[in-house]
């Protein structure tokens, strides 16, 4: 007994590193996806964009992590995407990523040549792709919206052109080198900003430069382009997006759509979301969609830099955090979008390869976000942005709201963006 006993326990033992460490492309229970259920999201049109947003994955792959498949084969993320259902890619955009010395920033680094090359490889596989520009050197969102390093003597009319030239040449170069671009944000949720301006007259201005220069290039290349305002916080309610709305009418912003963040651990409910969604396609005859969302599968930490998302944080979880619970906030978002109606077009998740590179310690890995950007932020960072990059540099804090595990196998709910077109049922699997 006691011989058996201790080889159940080292078999036991086994079975629990096959799951719960990183497998390196084998395949395990963790990874079948008959593992979850998924359930149908009623009344999803065939053209509903289901997009994720990769921008670090150049980065990533630098630093030598390998994607696989579901068959634990190494293989271009771009085509697993595409074949667990998704079918548009964002890439952000970031104007000069890099200090005097051309040390990277991080965050992936992407300028407008990592932006094509992620483009090109969406291209290969037949997806569309979000051009996301920040109109910032790094990252912009509502706690700062820094203007590029090369624009920042400029008076408002300067700034202006020099925005509307970016955009230009930036898109210009993305379609003639075979990116296939369907939609482009002006602005990275620009709820207090953009480009460094905070006054409304100003930040149109601007905005409407950036919408002239899309449409521009549209006409020239023959291409229909959907411009894309985002703004971020549903949760504050009908009022704050009716003022958005209202603002972007009122100083004749030509946008198409009115996209939002959505991230259900900050954003309130999702009942909430499609009311306040709704609201705007009504009032104000607009496309919406969720820009950005996520969920975390589990509270571990792959990289050793600490996640944005951890037990720690005191917040509401509406789901599980697990496989199971990380597809149900995608799909329950997805649905959320399709109940606006005809003006609900799309959902994008945001980083969902962010994973760890590879290194047996926490120098190892340090020195791979320092060399390739595949980190958060760089120090080199510091320069530009020195109260938050400069002072928290590090790695991925999105490692556990991924949909891949630390090692790289697409996890079951990755498979959510096809499976809400049926529904899965484990009685029939
Ligand atoms: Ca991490």
């Amino acid at each position: 007994m006691v011989y058996w006993n201790e080889i159940a326990r080292v078999g036991l033992m086994t079975v629990l590193l096959i799951l719960g460490l990183p497998s390196g492309g084998r395949v395990s229970a963790a990874n079948d996806r008959t593992a979850i259920l998924i359930k149908k999201v009623e009344g999803i049109p065939e053209d509903f964009i289901k997009g994720v947003d990769i921008s670090s994955v150049i980065a990533l792959e630098n630093s030598g992590v390998v994607f696989y498949n579901t068959n634990g084969e190494a293989q271009d993320i771009f085509q697993t995407l595409k074949e667990h259902g998704v079918n548009y890619i964002r890439v952000r955009v970031w104007n000069d990523p890099y200090d005097e010395s051309g040390n990277p920033y991080g965050g992936g680094n992407n300028d407008v040549q990592t932006a094509i090359i992620i483009g090109k490889r969406a291209a290969e596989q037949g997806m569309k792709v979000c051009v996301n520009f920040h109109y910032s050197d790094f990252w912009a969102d509502p706690s700062k919206q820094m203007v590029p390093k090369a624009w920042a003597g400029m008076d408002l009319d300067e700034k202006a052109c020099a925005l509307y030239e970016f955009t230009k040449d930036a898109l210009s170069a993305m379609i003639a080198a075979g990116v296939d671009i369907g939609i482009v944000q002006i602005g990275n949720e620009t709820t207090t900003g953009m480009c460094g301006e905070r006054a409304w007259v100003n930040i149109a201005k601007l905005m409407s430069a950036g919408s002239r220069a899309v449409r521009e290039v549209g006409r020239e290349f023959g291409k229909e382009i959907m411009i894309a305002i985002h703004f971020t916080n549903p949760e504050r309610g009908l009022a704050e997006y009716h003022r958005f709305g209202t603002l972007l009418e009122s100083y004749k912003v030509d946008y198409d759509i009115f996209a939002t963040s959505y991230y259900p651990y900050w954003h309130g409910t999702l009942a909430n979301l499609t009311t306040v969604l709704k609201h705007i396609a009504l009032n104000f005859g607009k496309k919406v969609m969720v820009a950005e969302t996520a969920y975390a599968y589990t509270y571990e930490d792959g990289d050793g830099f600490g996640n944005t998302i951890s037990k720690r944080s005191a917040l509401a979880f509406p789901y599980p955090v697990s496989v199971q619970g990380q597809a149900d906030a995608v799909r329950d978002c997805i649905q959320a979008v399709v109940d606006v109606g005809e003006a609900g077009i799309g959902v994008f998740y945001w980083e969902p390869a962010w994973i760890p590179v590879p290194g047996n310690s926490y120098n190892q890995r340090f020195e791979l976000w320092q060399r390739y950007g595949s980190g958060w932020a760089t120090s080199y960072a510091a320069s530009y942005d020195p109260e938050d990059a400069g002072k928290y540099y590090g790695g991925s804090s999105w490692d556990n709201q991924a949909l891949f595990d630390f090692s790289g196998n697409p996890l079951p709910s990755l498979g959510v963006f096809k499976d809400v077109d049926t529904g899965t049922n484990s009685d029939e699997n």
